[in-house]
């Protein structure tokens, strides 16, 4: 049963996680690196960090997460990170193909009620409250 739901778990999360191994894939072939941390893979470097440090915020972006895997821009990044992303591939695990939608919705529902799009999103709550940040 345990096996079933972890199986299912993947499945769900799996649009997220192909366009994660679609960028990873790129930066490997770009000088960036890959490392497997338990059921997570991780990229970073070459054109994976080139794609983070372009998006808003980016140069202050250490990681990022899609499904099973998180982009990160440097291995030093990931290893500060980890945590913090394990908690949203968990939230992958739970709202599957829903997440970046609910993610996004929720992100403009904090910043219409004037609170800050990113630290107030309560997806990013639950990360920084599990993992004792801030
Ligand atoms: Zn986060």
């Amino acid at each position: 049963m345990q096996r079933l739901l972890r199986i299912l778990a993947f499945a769900w999360a799996s649009p997220y996680t192909l366009v994660g191994l679609a960028v990873g894939g790129v930066g490997l072939l770009t000088g960036g690196c890959v490392q497997r941390r338990g059921r997570i893979v991780e990229f970073h470097g070459g054109g994976v960090r080139w794609l983070i440090t372009r998006l808003p915020n980016g140069q202050f972006t250490l990681a990022l997460t899609l499904g099973h895997t998180v982009l990160g821009q440097t291995a030093a990044a990931l290893d500060i990170a980890r945590d913090h992303e394990l908690v949203h591939v968990r939230q992958y695990e739970r709202w599957g193909i829903f997440f970046g939608p609910a993610y996004v919705l929720a992100s403009l529902g904090v910043w219409l009620s004037g609170r800050r799009a990113y630290r107030d999103n309560p997806f990013e709550r639950e990360a920084y409250d599990e993992t004792g940040d801030d």
